[in-house]
């Protein structure tokens, strides 16, 4: 298998380039958080996957469920006019429990698509309000929001920009609040007013009547799990919503019970105009990413658009397949799995808090099943590990070999997603591995 896949499978990214290549490695099975290779080693999965698999794998519910739309209906577009049940269904499940007004649903494949078909409902919207001139869209540094072409120039990664003029002209960031290294230092308050100030000046550079959308994650996921202070991410919502700016929560990550409740939006007291999601709709069971907005803004953007929908849309749209498992998904959260997922978080917290005076640890975030373990070699100066030595690389080595999948930035900062269904000992799991891991990383 490793033979074949070096000669046959393109892998999007591989620590592996220009390096002695170890080759891929297969996994072959899973069942809770427990992730099984093909050469029988096992190891508690502290990721979910890439932050997916919210329930965990082996549900057999889950399996039930798609083999059952599999050989009833395998496949109805939602392009068109057409529909099927599960897909119908499964709109007025997340409509009922979506923050505020945002009872429409847009679905696409992934988290990609969902926030790439953001951009022009926005562009759709803005035609239709006769302010065709609202063309311009801020996100921020460290931000994630995919990796297609259009999108990918609000993703703050520039390695996704390279050689196609990315970010476009009409694609503008704002810096982090990333309170462990904000140059105002970590004061909350301090934090939240130094993110406005920069939005503020940003909307005055381009002009409050050009700007037609902010972008931001409740938490930055692939940025470093960078977590901006309780009450930010309200106050940058309502100061777009002052300059009517819409304002787009990218949900992708913290979405379905990541952070704890069902969406973080709900939890911070915000409704935006649009939300993205992706990856615990599913569980990552099978694609599929959604777009959630209220019938104020759809029935404009309709308009907008010009037809007697909006005119973008997949093959895909809104797969009675991916449907039928996000409908089961769902109830186990609701029957559970959020629950557990909290009481579960809490002792993560716990644990990775219990590292802090690790030589090598020099900020520990997070909330819910959501972490970040920021390494530096001198805690006072907060200096990041060098990048020359590849930290990130051969720390995830050390930890898979010790049985567990984490995510290490290449910051050198350790990232933690476990499956919502962790028991206690995989907890623990995850912890003990980490502390020897970081031992490990000091000889
Ligand atoms: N937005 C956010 C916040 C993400 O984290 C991701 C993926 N990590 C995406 C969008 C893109 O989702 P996908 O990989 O499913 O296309």
């Amino acid at each position: 298998l490793i033979e074949l896949d070096r000669a046959h499978l393109i892998h999007p990214v591989s620590s592996y380039r220009g390096h002695e290549r170890q080759g891929v490695r297969v996994l072959k099975s899973a069942h809770g958080a427990t992730v099984t290779e093909a050469n029988g080693h096992q190891l508690v999965d502290g990721f979910a996957g890439l932050w997916c698999v919210n329930a965990g794998y082996g549900h057999d519910s889950i399996v039930e469920a798609a083999a059952r739309q599999l050989r009833e209906l395998p496949y109805a577009t939602g392009y068109f006019d057409l529909g099927s049940e599960p897909a119908i269904r499964l709109a007025a499940e997340l409509a009922e429990r979506a923050p505020g007004d945002l009872n429409r649903v847009y679905f696409t494949l992934g988290g990609s698509d969902a926030v790439d078909s953001t951009i022009r409902f926005v562009r759709y919207y803005w035609n239709a309000k006769g302010q065709p001139q609202r063309d311009q869209f801020i996100s921020i540094q460290q931000g994630y929001h995919g990796s297609s072409t259009v999108g990918a120039g609000l993703t703050a990664l520039p390695a996704f920009h390279a050689g196609f003029g990315l970010p476009f002209d009409w694609q503008h960031k704002i810096p982090s609040p990333y309170p462990y290294r904000n140059p105002v230092g970590m004061d909350d308050a301090a934090i939240t007013a130094a993110s406005l100030a920069a939005l503020k000046a940003k909307i005055e550079e381009i002009g409050a009547d050009r700007v037609a959308a902010f972008y931001a994650e409740p938490i930055q996921g692939s940025g470093g799990v960078i977590v901006p202070p309780r009450g930010w991410i309200k106050a940058m919502c309502d100061l777009c919503k002052e300059h009517g700016i819409l304002f787009i929560a990218d949900e992708v990550i913290t979405g379905f019970g990541r952070t704890g409740p069902l969406f973080a939006c709900a939890d911070e007291g915000i409704v935006p105009d649009l939300m993205t999601v992706a990856k615990g709709l599913t569980s990552g069971y099978v694609p599929m990413g959604a777009v959630f907005m209220s019938d104020g803004v759809y029935d404009v953007m309709a308009e907008g658009a010009g037809m007697a929908a909006i005119g973008h849309g997949y093959t895909y749209s809104a797969h009675p397949v991916s449907a039928a498992v996000a409908l089961e998904v769902l109830r186990l959260y609701e029957g559970g799995l959020l629950e557990n997922g909290v009481k579960a978080g809490a002792r993560l917290k716990e644990g990775l808090t219990s590292l802090a005076d690790h030589p090598l640890v020099g900020d520990i975030r997070g909330r819910g099943m959501l972490y970040g373990v920021e390494l530096v070699t001198d805690k006072a100066k907060k200096t990041p590990l060098p990048a020359e030595s590849q930290p990130a690389r051969h720390i995830f080595d050390r930890a898979w070999d010790n049985g567990l999948v984490i995510r290490a930035f290449p910051q050198g900062v350790l990232g933690y997603a476990p499956p919502l269904c962790c028991t206690e000992a995989d907890i623990d799991a995850i912890v003990e591995r980490t502390r020897k891991t970081l031992d490990q990383t000091l000889e």
